[in-house]
């Protein structure tokens, strides 16, 4: 299997997966947005709430505020050494103390945790009036995207990567590569090439007159990306991804072989 970096930023990556099969494209996209541990908010206590919002309805927007933490330094409440009490290796306590009249944004929660913080300081979380008060506790633990939406990581997609066939000459190739949606598009008499852009949304092939464009994808070959919606880089997704399956594979084949 072959990895190529097609594009790369701190919160996005684009890939070139190849030698490979859509089994192993779809379990690497699965795993990536769904196994990987994140931090999130997971109980709030809370001691003033003189808003409009229910305790609820503010439990639930901080636990969407998405937070910055070192991976290496966190372990799930249930396997901590402090066997699920709360520690400072599994858990972290943002506060909350503001009076009105102002906006609570998510900066206003301080961490206990000097490494660990929120990703943005500006998304904001409920409007204190004149002398209102909100004081709260909010406790973020470890999970995964399988135990909740909250701690999803990434939204991953692949596709598969182009192949176009001239059947033979396009006469309106102009106007088929001009009407192309992605401009992935180039005809030279009866030779053709598409983009990595390409979607396979088959517009040229509707268009040519007649009809002897054939664009299909090559389901050895995909075009892999992965967007970070949390405080972990793309980079740091990916390679945990691939950690969380080679060990899936190793438990897998111990299994097997405990069978036999
Ligand atoms: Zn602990």
């Amino acid at each position: 299997m072959k990895v190529n970096i097609i594009d790369k930023t701190d919160k996005k990556i684009t890939f070139l997966l190849e030698d490979t099969n859509p089994q192993f494209a779809n379990a690497l996209r699965r795993i990536s947005m769904t196994e990987i541990p994140n931090l999130a908010v997971q109980t709030a206590d809370v001691s003033k709430n003189d808003t409009v919002l229910y305790d609820e309805i503010i439990a639930h927007r901080l636990a969407m505020i998405p937070l910055v933490f070192k991976q290496k330094d966190f372990e799930f409440k249930q396997t901590c050494k402090c066997e699920g009490k709360g520690c400072s290796q599994c858990e972290v306590v943002f506060a909350i103390n503001k009076k009105g009249p102002c906006t609570v944004y998510s900066k206003d929660m301080k961490s206990s945790n000097p490494d660990v913080s929120v990703l943005y300081d500006n998304i904001p979380i409920v409007e204190l009036k004149e002398d209102q008060v909100l004081k709260l506790e909010a406790m973020a633990n470890l999970g995964t995207g399988r135990d909740h939406a909250k701690f999803k990581v990434a939204i991953s997609s692949y596709r598969y990567y182009p192949i176009i066939k001239l059947l033979g000459d396009v006469k309106n190739a102009d106007e088929c590569m001009k009407l192309c949606p992605k401009s992935a598009l180039d005809i030279k008499g009866s030779k053709g090439n598409v983009t990595t852009d390409c979607d396979l949304c088959q517009e040229c092939v509707r268009l040519a007159q007649p009809n002897n464009i054939q664009i299909t994808g090559d389901n050895t070959k995909f075009i892999f990306t992965i967007e970070s919606i949390s405080g972990l880089s793309a980079e740091e997704i990916l390679t945990s991804a691939v950690k969380i399956f080679k060990e899936k594979a190793q438990e897998l084949v111990k299994d097997i072989q405990r069978i036999k």
